[in-house]
């Protein structure tokens, strides 16, 4: 009599079982890359952001200075040190922080203008922007 393998049956499911485990095993790796990618860019604009800040005692006056925006309206903009606010990134659809550069445009007798612009920066696809506040007075 010929001897079955009573598992035989059982093959199917384990293949399948072990090619999900599989997928699910590459899916995180990649998502780790993309995390760590993710943060090294996010760390490169902290380092940015963090010395222009702290080198300028006039933020905005006399270079751009780029701050992570934790909050804005038409007037004002709310900064933070990390990421605070997030928006979708127009091409990708993932969140990703919203940041400004703030810099003073003119400085005359008659008036001065502040101008904030608004973007949101996507790793994969950079800068869009979402928002522009001029004012004769300070943004930020
Ligand atoms: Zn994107």
């Amino acid at each position: 009599m010929k001897k079955e393998n009573p598992f035989k049956a059982c093959e199917k499911l384990e293949a399948r079982a072990r090619e999900s485990g599989s997928r699910v095993h590459n899916l995180e790796s990649e998502l780790r890359d993309a995390k760590s990618d993710f943060n090294r860019h996010s760390e490169d604009l902290c380092f940015v952001e963090g010395l222009k800040a702290s080198k300028q005692k006039d933020p905005g006056k006399y270079c751009p200075a780029y701050y992570f925006v934790k909050e804005f309206s038409d007037k004002r903009v709310i900064t933070s040190e990390k990421i605070a606010l997030t928006r979708k990134c127009g091409t990708c659809q993932q969140e990703n922080p919203v940041v400004v550069d703030y810099q003073q445009k003119y400085d005359s007798p008659e008036g001065d203008e502040w101008r904030a612009r608004i973007y949101v920066l996507c790793p994969e696809h950079g800068l869009t922007p979402i928002h522009l506040i001029k004012s004769s007075n300070r943004i930020i």
